[in-house]
């Protein structure tokens, strides 16, 4: 961190995208409270400026020019938060995804992106994996993962880097669950482990059963259950992994507070959660009614542990 003349401080950012849909970049350019020209041209928070140095979808620059850039910010001296977006290919040397064309090694040699996540990882002063990709693999580590994508977290864990990783998943996350938990590192500092829950996610958002928030919970609980889309009703007939899952969307709602998944007539496919996508698929197939965790609060308001749902061939 540096501080500008004006007494703002001065926050150095890298976003680097691996292996995405670029769905993450467009969901946070979508925020509306914060905005983008809040998060990148005026205060994120009162007195600091995130200086987004590097962001391959939105800058004007391309090429050798914009890797010139991002060198440039990798050797800030002040360090810098690393925002990585999208899984890491491994398998074949890392050359499903590639970075950039390596300007010291020989013609046409490339480096991965797996290799350059790690590089600039070792230098941030703080990481945040957005999105479920970057946070736990996701739809790039997808069963049978034929070109070995992993997080970020487990890539550093593989190359024995010890580097704490804030993740903000979702598919896409909400704009706010970034914006909010970088505000909430540049004002008070980067979270703890109590300030964490055992997914690396940020209780503020992520603290609570989405299924106790839901507006249809007590129809789950009157058993009154939607036989088809569009109908009233809980939607956990249709396939929806609310008690399984941890954010909160039914509260916050997505494109700036207008709807959310359930809203919108869709079972939620736990697109926060480690398991996603591979348990949580088939998306409209419903989890055994056995199979439901007991859904409770410990006296302290902690939510007691939520078993993760089982494809019927582990059962
Ligand atoms: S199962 Fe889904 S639709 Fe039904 S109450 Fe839970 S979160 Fe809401
Ligand atoms: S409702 Fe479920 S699937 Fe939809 S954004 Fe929230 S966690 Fe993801």
């Amino acid at each position: 961190m540096m501080e500008r003349s004006e007494g703002i401080a001065e926050h150095p950012a890298i976003w680097f995208q691996a292996s995405a849909c670029s769905g993450c970049v467009v969901s946070v350019l979508n925020g509306v409270a914060p905005t983008l020209r809040d998060l990148i041209v005026d205060q994120l928070a009162p007195g600091h400026h995130v200086n987004l140095r590097f962001q391959p979808t939105i800058m004007a620059a391309s090429g050798e020019v914009a890797l010139e850039v991002l060198a440039a910010a990798e050797e800030a001296k002040e360090g810098y938060l690393l925002v990585v977006d999208g899984a890491l290919p491994t398998a074949a040397g890392g050359l499903f995804g590639r970075a950039a064309r390596r300007r010291t090694a020989k013609k046409g040699a490339h480096t991965t992106m797996h290799e350059r996540a790690l590089e600039l990882a070792r230098n941030a002063s703080a990481i945040v994996a957005l999105g479920t990709c970057a946070a736990y693999g996701g739809m790039h580590a997808a069963a049978p993962n034929p070109s070995g994508c992993v997080s970020i977290s487990e890539a550093l864990r593989q190359a024995g880097i010890e580097k704490a990783v804030i993740n903000v998943p979702g598919c896409p996350p909400h704009p706010d669950w970034f914006t909010g938990t970088v505000a909430q590192a540049l004002l008070f500092g980067l979270p703890g482990p109590e300030d964490l829950d055992a997914a690396g996610r940020p209780k503020r958002f992520f603290g609570r059963l989405l299924h106790d928030l839901c507006p249809r919970r007590g129809e789950f609980e009157a058993h009154k259950f939607a036989k088809a889309a569009g109908e009233p009703g809980c939607l956990y007939e249709l396939g929806c992994k609310g008690p399984w899952t941890h954010a909160d969307c039914p509260e916050r709602q997505f494109n700036g507070g207008v709807n959310w998944c359930v809203g919108a007539g869709s079972p939620c496919h736990g697109c926060v959660e480690p398991f996603f996508p591979d348990i949580s698929c088939p998306i409209y197939k419903k989890i055994g009614l056995e199979e439901l965790p007991r859904i409770a609060r410990e006296e302290t308001g902690q939510l007691t542990a939520v078993p993760r749902p089982q494809r019927a061939e582990e059962v």
